[in-house]
């Protein structure tokens, strides 16, 4: 069976398409390929600039798709697209395509839940069976475990995601977004040797990280280090000449590269903590992280910590799949299609708020 999944609910455009043997056999990726809109340096990207982008992009990459699978539209079984969440405005565009095509080919479609995809995804490609998950980007921080065919949200944020918070401070030392604005604190951050005390917000198995990001910013425009002079940051340029200036009072100053450190240092602690009272509470050893954070190597290190403390191991996957992707969308697709789940055409609609445990998981015991 196979599936073609589309997902577009921020700023990456995804085609994917999976294979599900007929023996039963392992699942196989046949192609994966995505396109980002990545706004200017200081700049988030605003929901109409990134939906006339998936609406620029959709077809080629769908003809691309195919084309690297080696597949005619007759191969394929069903279109799975991102319902939801995310934002309105990139989702309506990919949903749209997903109709035409449906239309077009003849095609039946599965509208698929985002966080439920990058579950189903990491599960694939790593082989962890029934982790606890931590899906962490730049629109979603949730730890979740499976009980009684749902996803269940034992954690989460209590108002911006993890990946926003970062993404955010980026844009305040006006660290590009290319190729994503997470890589470049991640890859500043290794510089960093000073941990600033900041707001620690862990409440209760939930977490907060507006606070952190105001406290963080402000401490940044203290110190000159905000792109208050509308000079674009230049890692060459900056960062020898800071390491070595000297405050009044003789301490050497800190530089953007210690709050990245100091910054990561604090909302990894918080997620490490309430993903650990997860795991105690459920009675699992394993952790997986999924989402576009996921591919920090800082997180798995400090989860991977906790995990082998507890006796077990941290699964993650890379840029390629925990990176928003067409190829999850098309993974949880398949599962729900092979158990009879289909999108009828007049209810392909999408919504900006999906909840993880509004699924029913069908295809899990
Ligand atoms: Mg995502």
């Amino acid at each position: 069976m196979i599936g073609i999944g589309l997902e577009g609910s921020a700023n990456k455009l995804g085609v994917g398409i999976m294979l599900h043997p007929d023996d039963g056999g392992p699942a196989q990726v046949l192609a994966n390929i995505r396109h980002t809109y990545n706004p200017p340096p200081g700049e988030g990207f605003l929901p109409k600039d990134t939906a006339q982008h998936h609406r620029a992009w959709v077809v080629k990459l769908v003809k691309q798709a195919l084309k690297e699978a080696k597949l005619s539209v007759d191969d394929v079984d069903c279109i799975c697209y991102t319902k939801g969440p995310g934002m309105g405005a990139p989702l309506q565009s990919v949903a749209i395509a997903a109709r035409m095509l449906s239309i077009l080919w003849g095609k039946e479609l599965v509208g698929v839940n985002h966080c439920v995809g990058h579950i189903e995804m990491g599960r694939m490609i790593t082989g962890a069976t029934n982790p606890v998950v931590l899906y962490v980007s730049g629109g979603n921080t949730q730890v979740i475990a499976y009980n009684s065919q749902r996803y269940r949200i034992f954690g989460e944020t209590l108002d911006i995601a993890v990946g926003n918070c970062l993404d955010r401070f980026a844009r305040t030392l006006r660290i590009p977004n290319d190729p994503a604005p997470g890589y470049n604190i991640e890859q500043l951050a290794k510089k960093g040797k000073r941990l600033v005390d900041i707001p620690y917000a862990v409440k209760g198995m939930d977490c907060s990280f507006s606070g952190i990001l105001a406290h963080i910013e402000s401490l940044a425009a203290s110190l000159g280090l905000d792109g208050a002079s509308g000079k674009d940051f230049d890692d060459d340029a900056d960062q020898p000449e800071e390491a070595v200036e000297v405050d009044a009072s003789g301490d050497a100053k800190l530089t953007r590269a210690d709050l990245c450190f100091s910054l990561q240092e604090t909302v990894f602690a918080m997620l490490v903590e309430i993903t650990e009272r997860a795991m105690a509470h459920v009675g699992s050893k394993d952790v997986l992280i999924v989402g576009g954070v996921g591919c920090n190597e800082r997180l798995q290190e400090m989860m991977g910590t906790m995990a082998r403390d507890r006796g077990g191991h941290v699964f993650a996957t890379d840029e390629r799949f925990c990176i928003d992707n067409g190829i999850m969308i098309a993974q949880a697709g398949l599962l729900a299609y092979k158990t009879g789940f289909r999108t009828p055409l007049e209810e392909s609609t999408c919504t900006q708020r999906y909840r993880t445990d509004d699924v029913f998981v069908s295809w899990r015991d």
